[in-house]
C-alpha cells in the first residue's frame, strides 16, 4: 500500500537523483532495460523517468558473471536540463601578445587554447601537413614502403595524438587538471562517453575531426596555424630566447611541443648546449593477438565478449633481473601501425577504431632500459640506441617496412617461426629471430617476463600470438630540464620546454596538462616582464 502511495507521489514529483548501480552487461547497454532496472529500485513508475545520464562507467570483469558499475543521474518527471560538460570560453585575442608554439600535438594545441583563455594570441608552427592531408601520406607508407620524414604517424596536426589510439586515461593524480582536457575534447566533438568511462577512448577515426575543430577555435579567436613549417633555430638575445626561425622568424617567448621523435630537435639543442639529458625509455616489441582469444581469456567466457561487452583489454606488469617488463598502450581491436619518421627505420605502434572491432588486440610489450644499462656518456645516448635498434630492424625487414616478426611461443622457446599468423600490421611482416637479435637485456627479460604473463593468463603465452619488433617510441629518450616552478628551461629564459618531447609527459592527456601548464608559466612570465 504505500509503495503504490511512492508510486503515485513519483508520478507527479519532479526530481533528479544519483546513484551507484552494479548491473549486468546487456541492461548497462540498453537504455529502456536500464530504465526499467532503476524504475524497479526506486519503486517508481517507470514512465515517469525521462532521462538518465551515466556519470562513471567500468566494468568488473573479475569472475565469470560480468558486471558493470555505473553511477547515473535519474531524471524524473523532467527533461535532462544540465550540460554535459563544461565548456571553457575562449575570447578573442587579435593584437594580444603573441606567444610561439612550436609542435601541433596535444601539447602544443592545448598549450594554444590555455594561451588564448589567458588573452594571449598563439602562433603554432608545425613541421608536418593539416590532418587530413597527412592521412594520404600514411597511406602511401604500406603502398611505397617508404615513409615522408615531415608527413607520417608522429609529424602532422594533432602530432603522436592524431592518428594515435586515442586512449585518454592517465596515471596523473591532478585529476582536475585531466578533467578539463576531457571536456575541451568534448567541446570539440568527442563523445561525452570519454568523461564517464574509466578508460575514455575517442579512436583513431574520430580524433581527426576533433583535432581540426580545436584549430578551428584558435583561428577563429585571432591565432595562427602554420604548416609545413619546421622550426629549426632559436633566437636567442643573452640567455633569454625571443623567438625562432622557421620559413621566417618568429618574435616572442616559445612553447616547445615537438614530441618524442623530433631528433633533429634534440641535435639542435645539443649542439647549441641548451641543456638536456638522457633519459630511460622503454623498448621492445607490439605483440597481437586474435581479439577473440584476449576476449575469451579476460572475459573467461569461450564464447568471448558477446553481443554487450567491448574487446577486453588487459595491463600486465612484472619485474625480470631488476628491470620492469610491462605491458604499454593496449589496443584492443586495434591495428599494428608502421610508426617511423625517417627512412632505414622500422618503429611500430598500435592504435583502435572508435568500435574497437578489428579482429585482432595488440599491446607494446616492453623492457625498461636505463641511461646505465647502455653505459650512456653522453645527453644523446638513449635516442642512439633507439636509432640503431630502428635501423637494424629495418635491415632485418629487407630494407623495406615489412617488419621482423617471430610467434610468441616460438620466441621463448629460441625457435624461428616457419610461418606466421595472419596481422593488421599493413606493410608486411617477415619471419625472423627477434629470441636472437634483439639485444639480450632486452629479449632475455621478455622471455621471462611472458612466462609470468601466460601463467597468470592461461591462454596468453601462445604460438597464435606474433610479436612485431621494434616499439622504440614509449617515450622520450632525452629530458629538456626546466625549472620546477617556472617551467622554463633550467637557464635560457623565455624557453618553456613542454610534453612528451621534454620528457615531461607520456600521452595525450598528460600532453594537454602540460600545455596547459607551460600556457600558464608562459602568461606569468610576460607579465612580470611588462
Ligand atoms: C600510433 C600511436 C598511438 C598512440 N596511442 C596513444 C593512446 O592511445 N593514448 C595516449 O595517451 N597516447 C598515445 N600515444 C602517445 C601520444 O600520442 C603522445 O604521448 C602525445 O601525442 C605527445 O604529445 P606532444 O604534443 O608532447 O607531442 P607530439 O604529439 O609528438 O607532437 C609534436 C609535434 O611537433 C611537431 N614538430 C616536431 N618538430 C618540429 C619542428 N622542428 N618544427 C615544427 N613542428 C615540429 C611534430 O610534427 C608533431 O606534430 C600514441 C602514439 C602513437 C604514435
Amino acid at each position: 500500500m504505500l509503495g503504490m502511495k511512492l508510486k503515485m507521489l513519483y508520478l507527479c514529483t519532479r526530481m533528479t537523483n544519483e546513484s551507484q548501480i552494479r548491473v549486468v552487461p546487456e541492461v548497462a547497454a540498453q537504455e529502456d532495460r536500464l530504465k526499467a532496472y532503476l524504475a524497479d529500485e526506486q519503486g517508481i513508475d517507470v514512465r515517469t523517468i525521462n532521462g538518465v545520464r551515466i556519470l562513471k562507467r567500468s566494468i568488473d570483469a573479475r569472475q565469470r558473471q560480468i558486471y558493470v558499475n555505473l553511477k547515473v543521474r535519474v531524471y524524473v518527471n523532467e527533461q535532462p536540463h544540465d550540460d554535459e560538460y563544461q565548456r571553457t570560453e575562449y575570447p578573442n585575442v587579435e593584437g594580444k601578445p603573441q606567444v610561439i608554439v612550436v609542435g601541433a600535438g596535444p601539447g602544443g594545441l592545448f598549450a594554444a587554447l590555455r594561451l588564448i583563455e589567458l588573452g594571449l594570441r598563439p602562433i603554432v608552427l608545425e613541421r608536418g601537413k593539416d590532418v587530413h592531408e597527412r592521412k594520404k601520406d600514411l597511406a602511401l607508407i604500406t603502398k611505397t614502403q617508404k615513409v615522408d620524414a615531415e608527413s607520417n604517424y608522429c609529424f602532422g596536426e594533432g602530432g603522436a595524438g592524431a592518428y594515435s589510439d586515442g586512449k585518454l586515461y592517465t596515471r596523473s593524480k591532478k585529476r582536475g587538471n585531466t578533467d578539463k582536457i576531457l571536456n575541451v575534447f568534448c567541446q570539440h566533438g568527442a563523445s561525452t562517453a570519454i568523461l564517464a568511462d574509466a578508460h575514455p577512448h575517442i579512436g583513431t577515426d574520430r580524433l581527426p575531426k576533433v583535432i581540426e575543430a580545436m584549430r578551428n577555435t584558435i583561428i577563429r579567436c585571432g591565432g595562427e596555424v602554420h604548416f609545413q613549417t619546421k622550426m629549426t633555430q632559436l633566437i636567442l638575445s643573452g640567455e633569454t630566447v625571443v623567438g625562432c626561425i622557421a620559413d621566417k622568424e618568429y618574435r616572442g617567448p616559445v612553447i616547445l611541443a615537438t614530441g618524442h621523435s623530433a631528433r633533429d630537435v634534440y641535435r639542435y639543442l645539443s649542439e647549441a648546449k641548451i641543456e638536456i639529458e638522457a633519459k630511460g625509455i622503454a623498448v621492445g616489441v607490439r605483440l597481437e593477438h586474435p581479439s577473440q582469444l584476449i576476449d575469451q581469456i579476460q572475459y573467461h567466457n569461450k564464447q568471448g565478449r558477446g553481443r554487450w561487452l567491448p574487446a577486453a583489454e588487459y595491463a600486465m606488469v612484472t619485474q625480470v633481473d631488476g628491470r620492469g617488463v610491462y605491458s604499454f598502450c593496449m589496443c584492443p581491436g586495434g591495428f599494428v601501425i608502421p610508426a617511423a619518421t625517417d627512412k632505414e627505420q622500422i618503429v611500430v605502434n598500435g592504435m583502435s577504431p572508435a568500435n574497437r572491432g578489428t579482429a585482432w588486440s595488440n599491446s607494446g610489450m616492453v623492457v625498461e632500459v636505463r641511461p646505465e644499462d647502455i653505459e650512456a656518456d653522453d645527453c644523446l645516448a638513449m635516442m642512439r640506441f633507439q636509432e640503431e635498434l630502428e635501423k637494424a630492424c629495418w635491415q632485418q625487414g629487407n630494407m623495406k617496412q615489412t617488419a621482423p616478426a617471430q610467434r610468441m611461443a616460438d620466441f621463448v622457446n629460441g625457435r624461428l617461426s616457419y610461418d606466421l599468423p595472419k596481422s593488421s600490421y599493413a606493410p608486411g611482416l617477415i619471419s625472423s629471430p627477434l629470441h636472437f637479435w634483439l639485444p639480450k637485456m632486452i629479449s632475455h627479460r621478455l622471455q621471462e617476463g611472458f612466462k609470468v604473463f601466460g601463467r597468470n593468463a592461461h591462454g596468453f603465452l601462445t604460438n597464435e600470438a606474433v610479436m612485431i619488433a621494434v616499439e622504440t617510441r614509449t617515450s622520450s629518450p632525452v629530458r629538456i630540464v626546466r625549472d620546477r616552478d617556472t617551467l622554463q628551461h633550467v637557464r635560457i629564459q623565455g624557453l618553456f620546454p613542454c610534453g612528451e618531447g621534454a620528457g615531461y609527459a607520456g600521452g595525450i592527456v598528460s600532453a594537454g596538462v602540460d600545455g596547459e601548464r607551460c600556457a600558464e608559466a608562459c602568461a606569468n612570465y610576460l607579465a612580470q616582464l611588462k
